[in-house]
């Protein structure tokens, strides 16, 4: 097993991305820390009942909380499988940990996307609350108005996707998750793809670099 981790800005794609490369090669996983963390606030155990007002406000979440589930997923990802980290690690601790756990890391692949289209780009999204598939009212519309194209499921808005939140989440990755940029670099596996060509070109860029 090793690790490709995406990086870039909430909006950015990570999660469509991720989620395209991994239908289409049996290899891939993708892990979607957030993915986890609504997954265990909607059970309501322990780790989601911490978790919650966290994510509400757009915060992240105390590192041990989360470091401990992606932990679990690596020790139980084994073969030759790459895990496409989405989300983890999001500020300097949490890539020491990650550096801890010594799971091979491949790259760490920064996907491209000026502030000004994110709040645009969250505003349209829409996801699949049983599959997890995202959509995009305008960029990646599903086939049925609000319906799932996999599994048929009513698609729903993300709670911290309002606008207020969105400001406060890029305030939060600028602050926290940028310098990752710097950190991948000077350790010579940072790629960089734009983010602006369409999910299926960003898909093939993604997979070409990492
Ligand atoms: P995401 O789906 O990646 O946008 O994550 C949604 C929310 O989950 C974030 O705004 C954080 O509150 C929380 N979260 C996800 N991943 C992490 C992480 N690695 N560290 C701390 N909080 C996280």
């Amino acid at each position: 097993m090793n690790i490709v981790i995406l990086l870039g800005a909430p909006g950015s794609g990570k999660g469509t991305v991720a989620g395209k490369l991994a239908a289409d090669n049996a290899n891939l996983k993708h892990v979607s820390s957030g993915d986890l963390l609504r997954g265990a606030v909607a059970k309501g155990t322990e780790a989601g009942l911490e978790a919650k007002g966290y994510m509400e406000s757009g915060n992240l979440v105390p590192d041990a909380l989360i470091a401990r589930m992606i932990k679990d997923v690596v020790a139980e990802t084994t073969g030759d499988v790459t895990m496409l980290l989405d989300g983890f690690p999001r500020n300097l601790a949490q890539a020491e940990i990650l550096e801890e756990m010594g799971a091979p890391i491949k790259s760490a692949v920064l996907i491209d996307v000026p502030d000004e289209i994110i709040q645009d780009r969250i505003a349209g999204r829409r996801t699949c609350p049983k599959c997890k598939a995202g959509y995009h009212v305008k960029n990646l519309p599903p086939k049925v108005e609000g319906v799932c194209d996999n599994c048929g499921s009513e698609l729903t808005i993300r709670k911290d996707d309002n606008p207020e939140t969105v400001k406060d989440r890029l305030v939060v990755y600028h602050r926290q998750t940028e310098p990752l940029i710097e950190f991948y670099k000077a350790k010579g596996c940072l790629k960089t793809v734009d983010g602006m060509t369409g999910v299926d070109s960003v898909a093939a860029e993604f997979l070409k670099v990492m």
